[in-house]
């Protein structure tokens, strides 16, 4: 029941919609009010999408081209406390609500019913300067993509949009399933679905994630490739009589189950699950992969015409060294007709092939940070894994060349990351350090702002954790014994004063509403600092607290059934995985 002071209409926020009611546009309306509902504790009134009424509003939206592509104006209205919100277009009119909701202190200790709603962030036109801002989420291993209740994954896509996200790619990981037709396989074409109607929904542009010669686990033996390291060892190779056959029929099916969304881009990846090294495919990225990539392509073109095809250049040169850059060079340089994007990046470093010759002539770039494993083992098992000092590094020697990127995205607990990758794409000038202090400011709460930026750049520094015991830890349990004295299970030989940033990040929580200490995205935070202290103290042996710890990182990433490398490493954990 509410209270009479929570009816009291004078302290909802009224929101007039001066533009047109599409669906993208009654979306953000949604979203706007959504979002002051259940982080401001603020109801909204008179949401009169496509309507011109006249009177007082604390928020009016509109749309009116002459901005930029995607950009948006915030002013101040001429009513006193108010505020007006212009789209270039559509989407630039959701990006110009996720700046207001970042700027309106949701978090605030104050109650907001009393201050009433004030934007204090930057006013006037912003229009971002790449046009591909994307995330690629990997949706494998029983990782939060893979195993959330599908409406926590469409809402956290509709929260990207609000960092300016408009493209998202998704990856229907073969080697799962039988083939098309396997019920499992099923369940994901439909879940990859729901995730991408989220995504249209929002606006964004939707892509598929393939490997060239990727395979279902039921694959001819005989048709193989010779593995590389990190394969499934299902994969096929593309030069053996019949594997080429087999490897279009089987995409073909895949892409046909995806015709019905408007896909706008397919990548085609070398690695690594995927290459082979035969000696006809070798060395694969210049050869086998370029002759598999050009057949699939054109499949692509046949089934999804309006996609576009993005050619990775995953560890190139990792495997093979520089002559498969070389033979790539040169392929790319004859300008084939059926590459539309060159995608470059590898594990956390922009590949030094490419920063010393450029990208092949006449392809732009699109970038593919690393946001998730550096410094991390289990990925994400520790709470947030924290990178904005090495993304901007990475940044300053690949700028140039991008026309914008998708970072690699294996759950939530890198959501700062993303904001960041975002952000740069919007404004490649912008430092990254700034970003950091908006999302501190916008999803926890200005006053806390300071000392949240404090504390991260001090967890990042940090990071270099691993469940070194859990060899000794699986000894022990399949001796019959119950792993309960392995000594040092938790390696954190990073953390340097872990006191530091969990006194920050309390100091800033009581700054804080109870709804924003509660959030998702705070949890996460507090419960890497809590267990960088915990494990610090207990000299990386298991507690009970550190237990409970990660079981609460485990129940925020639906981690319950995940796989090893995006599990929470509870001793629980542990104990079903090893
Ligand atoms: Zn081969």
């Amino acid at each position: 029941m509410k209270t009479d002071q929570e009816s009291d209409m004078s302290t909802a926020v009224t929101v007039r919609c001066e533009a047109e009611a599409t669906p993208l546009v009654l979306k953000t309306v949604d979203i706007l009010a959504r979002t002051l509902r259940e982080r401001g504790g603020l109801e909204t009134t008179n949401v009169t999408a496509g309507g011109k009424g006249a009177g007082r509003a604390d928020v009016v939206l509109a749309i009116e081209p002459g901005i930029g592509t995607e950009g948006f104006r915030i002013e101040s209205q001429e009513t006193p406390g108010g505020w007006r919100i212009t789209g270039n277009d559509e989407r630039g009119l959701l990006y110009g609500v996720g700046r207001f909701l970042r700027g309106c202190d949701l978090g605030s200790l104050s109650p907001l019913r009393d201050a009433g709603l004030a934007y204090s962030g930057r006013l006037g036109p912003a229009v971002p300067r790449l046009p591909v801002r994307g995330m690629y989420f990997a949706t494998h291993f029983h990782n939060f993509y893979h195993d959330a209740p599908v409406e926590e994954v469409e809402r956290y896509v509709e929260e990207l949009a609000l960092w300016g996200c408009n493209a998202l790619s998704v990856w229907f990981d073969m080697h799962h399933y039988a083939g098309i037709d396997d019920p499992a396989a099923q369940v994901m074409v439909a879940r990859l679905h729901a995730i991408l109607k989220a995504a249209q929904g929002v606006g964004m542009v939707v892509g598929l994630t393939t490997l060239a010669n990727e395979a279902y686990h039921t694959s001819p033996v005989a048709l193989r490739a010779e593995p590389f390291p990190h394969h499934y060892h299902v994969e096929i190779c593309p030069t053996r009589p019949g594997g080429l056959d087999l490897i279009l029929k089987w995409r073909r099916e895949m892409l046909e189950a995806f015709a019905d969304l408007d896909i706008g881009y397919v990548w085609i990846w070398p690695y690594d699950q995927g290459g082979c090294k035969c000696p006809d495919c070798k060395p694969w990225g210049g050869n086998g992969f370029v002759r598999n990539s050009e057949a699939v392509a054109r499949l692509v073109r046949a089934v999804l015409p309006r996609a576009k095809t993005v050619i990775s250049t995953w560890e190139f040169g990792y495997w093979e060294g520089d002559p498969e850059w070389d033979l790539f060079y040169a392929a790319m340089a004859r300008h084939p007709d059926w590459v539309d994007y060159i995608m470059a990046e590898g594990h956390g470093d922009f590949p030094p092939y490419v920063r010393k010759h450029g990208p092949p002539a006449g392809y732009t770039l699109l970038n593919f940070p690393e946001i998730s494993m550096n410094g991390m083992w289990p990925w994400g098992g520790f709470g947030v894994n924290l990178q904005p000092a090495r993304l901007q590094k990475v940044w300053n020697t690949c700028r140039h060349w991008l026309a914008g990127g998708f970072p690699y995205s294996e759950g939530i607990y890198e959501d700062l990351n993303k904001a960041v990758c975002l952000q740069l794409c919007w404004d490649p000038d912008r430092a990254v350090e700034d970003i950091v202090r908006e999302y501190a400011a916008g999803e926890f709460a200005a006053a806390a702002a300071e000392d949240v930026v404090n504390a991260v750049y001090r967890l990042e520094s940090n990071m270099q954790h691993s469940v070194s015991g859990a060899d000794a830890f699986a000894k022990q349990l399949h001796s019959g014994g119950g792993g309960e004295s392995v000594g040092a299970l938790y390696g954190l030989p990073a953390v340097k004063e872990p006191e530091r940033p969990l006194a920050l990040l309390d100091g800033a929580a009581a700054r804080m509403s109870p709804r924003a200490r509660q959030a998702w995205r705070w949890r996460l935070l507090w419960l890497r600092a809590a267990l960088d202290v915990e494990l610090s103290r207990s000299g990386g042996q298991a507690t009970d607290r550190a237990d409970a710890y990660f079981e609460e990182v485990n129940g925020i990433s639906h981690a319950d059934g995940a796989e090893w490398a995006v599990c929470a490493p509870s001793r629980r954990t542990l104990k079903r995985l090893l």
